[in-house]
């Protein structure tokens, strides 16, 4: 497995990798790698003949309030769990790789972008939606996302839809810890009482989706319920729970499928996202 920082030696690799006729699969990734992140290895190894991780914490896509500067790093961690998962390439740019200091092009997106976690996180998917279309332009074939992030996953794919881009989005299910917490590289953020709290997402999840199951059409009352169930737990604070169409984003009425029911909860500093898919 190789290691490298320029675009320049991803793109010298991939491109003899396709004179050999091999396909590549892509994990775009910030690193600080856990079970989820590896899932989506495992899918793109299975799928293409070369898999490459890109490992890169991309200052576009957080706040000026946000946690760039104490997002977990941990380079020879991740660097183990990518061998053991059979990668052959990581391509771990610093952000002046990736930025020119007069870099000035973006990819913005509107619609899909302006609620959920766009709401809070305002310039969030614009940077999101640049770094990944430089990453596309760099690695191509397929690329593999979590549903972890479905917001993302739908930007992501109406990017790719809109742009004409030339790559296959394949989505991932959520990896959970044994007890449900979603994983997530921020989890390593949360104090041990406030880990214990942080189980009160994917207990409202999870009676979201029986409420679902069970036949309930009305996506105020499933809300509601999920709301109320956080509210019990003192030491979270909503950001928002939302059900919403899962291809355009928008708020919907009714659990007529696919709806993307998701959440931001701050547990103490730590906002943690989780969501499921109603297919119906
Ligand atoms: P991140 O490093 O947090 O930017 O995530 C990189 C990719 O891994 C994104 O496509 C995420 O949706 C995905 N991912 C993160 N956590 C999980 C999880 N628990 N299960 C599945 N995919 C995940």
């Amino acid at each position: 497995m190789k290691i490298v920082g320029t675009v320049k030696e991803v793109r010298e690799q991939v491109k003899e990798w396709k004179k050999q006729g091999l396909s590549v699969g892509f994990v775009p990734t910030m690193g600080y790698l856990h079970e989820g992140h590896k899932s989506l290895m495992d899918a793109a190894r299975k799928g293409n003949d070369k898999v490459v991780v890109s490992i890169f914490v991309n200052p576009m896509q957080f706040g000026p309030t946000e946690d760039l500067a104490t997002y977990p790093r941990d380079l020879d961690h991740d660097a183990a769990l990518c061998e053991s998962a059979g990668v052959d390439l990581i391509f771990h740019p610093e952000a002046e790789e990736m930025y020119e200091k007069d870099f000035c092009s973006f990819v913005d997106m509107t619609g899909l972008t302006e609620g959920l976690c766009g709401k809070t996180r305002p310039i969030h998917f614009r940077g999101v939606c640049t770094v990944v279309n430089k990453l596309f332009n760099i690695t191509p074939d397929h690329a593999y996302f979590g549903q972890k992030d479905g917001q993302q996953l739908a930007v992501i794919k109406r990017m790719v839809r809109d742009l004409n881009m030339d790559i296959e989005i394949v989505g991932c299910p959520i990896i959970r810890e044994e007890d449900g917490l979603a994983k997530s590289s921020r989890n390593t953020y949360l104090s041990k009482d406030e880990r214990k709290a942080a189980l009160i997402l994917s207990k409202a999840v999870k009676l979201g989706e029986d409420m679902a199951k069970a036949g309930e059409k009305d996506t105020d009352k499933i809300v509601s319920e999920m709301i109320k169930l956080i509210e019990t737990e003192p030491m979270a604070k909503i950001d928002y729970v939302q059900a919403v169409d899962a291809v355009s984003v928008k708020p919907v009425k009714e659990m007529t499928a696919p709806v993307l029911v998701a959440m931001a909860v701050y547990i103490g500093k730590t906002r943690l996202i989780d969501n499921f898919i109603y297919e119906g």
